[in-house]
């Protein structure tokens, strides 16, 4: 069944699938006194640095691997309001996936955060502000959305944190293979990454940055991870992670230009067909990604299900938020006040593997479902 929905999770890539297997065999305990354990110590270690090579890292010793961004996220947002000892003021954006958003919310419910948030404009891009009214402990704001696919001024951020003494957690789960991704420039306090998004493994992510040291461990058990993550590393996922991370960042220039094509082919056949559609956002978006509010808009969830229906896979939004069939919040921000906007939009993402035909049999089904209205 045709897939468009890799925004959501990619396919495990064959040749992570075999760098997995060769190495799940193995009884690989990374806090094991043995040669076994002194090997897979030695795995890890490998891992780690190339991890770091491949994205600016200065130390490898900065990176915490966890089982996802969603974990990574809540250690850093968690763990450095344990740190502080007192209640957080944050300051975030309403466009945050929910894995920043509902932490904040609960941290502030019991008291532990105070959370402000940033505007957004239409383009998708969230407004510094010029000065800051309150002082500010944390920042978070994400490099890339998970809804519509637009790349926030990361720079601006970045002196923005930093003119203030601010730290900043970055969630760069969705630019993490897809665009270049240096860390060293990036220049966040922790930034947040994930596996699955990159055609590794689920199940692990990291934690990275030379803030990672300042946090209270959310896991108690052992001192893996320099006592930021306690429970036996995942030493075979970890290292198809990591062979995934280098195989994205190897192939990154062919793979944005067959997404280019793909974005532009299928466009170009919804054009030629007079379907009248809005992409959700403003340019730079990351490659083979968009949300798209057609002009006799379904709410999003029918025209996904009608898809569906079809044999084609699309979202109504992020993944985490289906099942419930609200309008999205990131739409809602970019465009207050237009609810056909907000709940129409669909997202579609291409991947490395998706091909043309599969494109242009969804742009057919597109133009079936809006001739019908
Ligand atoms: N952050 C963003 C921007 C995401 O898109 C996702 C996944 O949808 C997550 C965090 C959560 O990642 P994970 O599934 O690794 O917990």
């Amino acid at each position: 069944m045709p897939y468009f929905d890799y925004a959501a999770t990619t396919p495990c890539d064959a040749r992570v699938l075999e760098t997995i297997a060769d190495h799940a065999r193995m009884p690989l305990n990374a806090s094991s006194v043995h040669q076994m354990g002194q090997r897979a110590r030695r795995l890890l270690t490998e891992a780690r640095e190339r991890l770091a090579g491949c994205l600016g890292v200065t130390d490898p010793a900065w990176i915490v691997f966890t089982s996802g961004a969603t974990e990574a996220v809540n250690l850093a947002l968690r763990g450095y309001q344990e740190t502080l000892g007192r209640r957080m003021r944050v300051l975030s954006s309403p466009i945050e996936h929910a894995c920043v958003t509902d932490t904040l919310a609960a941290l502030a419910e019991h008291g532990r955060a105070d959370v402000e948030r940033l505007a957004v404009v239409p383009s998708g891009r969230l407004l510094m502000p010029e000065t800051l009214r309150d002082p500010i402990d944390l920042l978070c704001i994400m490099h890339a959305n998970n809804e519509t696919g637009v790349i926030q001024d990361v720079t601006t951020a970045r002196d923005f944190a930093r003119d203030n003494g601010i730290v900043w957690l970055c969630d760069a789960s969705q630019s993490l293979g897809k665009i270049p991704l240096d860390l060293g420039v990036l220049g966040a306090d922790w930034t947040v990454v994930s596996s699955h998004k990159v055609y590794g493994p689920t199940g692990v992510g990291c934690l990275i940055g030379p803030a990672v040291k300042r946090l209270e461990s959310q896991l108690t058990g052992g001192p893996q991870e320099d006592e930021r993550r306690a429970g036996t590393q995942a030493v075979a996922l970890i290292l198809g992670f990591v062979r995934a991370v280098e195989l994205a960042i190897a192939d990154m220039e062919s793979r944005r230009a067959h997404l280019d094509h793909l974005e532009h082919v299928f466009f170009d056949r919804l054009d030629q067909a007079g379907v009248v559609w809005r992409r959700n956002g403003e340019a730079p978006f990351l490659p083979g990604f968009f949300n798209v509010t057609f002009d006799n808009a379904a709410e999003a969830m029918d025209a996904v299900i009608a898809l569906d229906q079809m044999g084609f896979q699309v979202s109504p939004g992020s993944a985490c938020s289906t099942g419930v069939v609200s309008i999205s919040p990131v739409l809602e921000a970019m465009y207050p006040g237009d609810c056909v906007r907000a709940a129409g939009g669909v997202r579609v993402t291409f991947g490395k593997d998706t091909a043309e035909r599969e494109v242009f049999a969804l742009a057919d089904a597109i133009i079936k479902l809006w001739k019908k209205g």
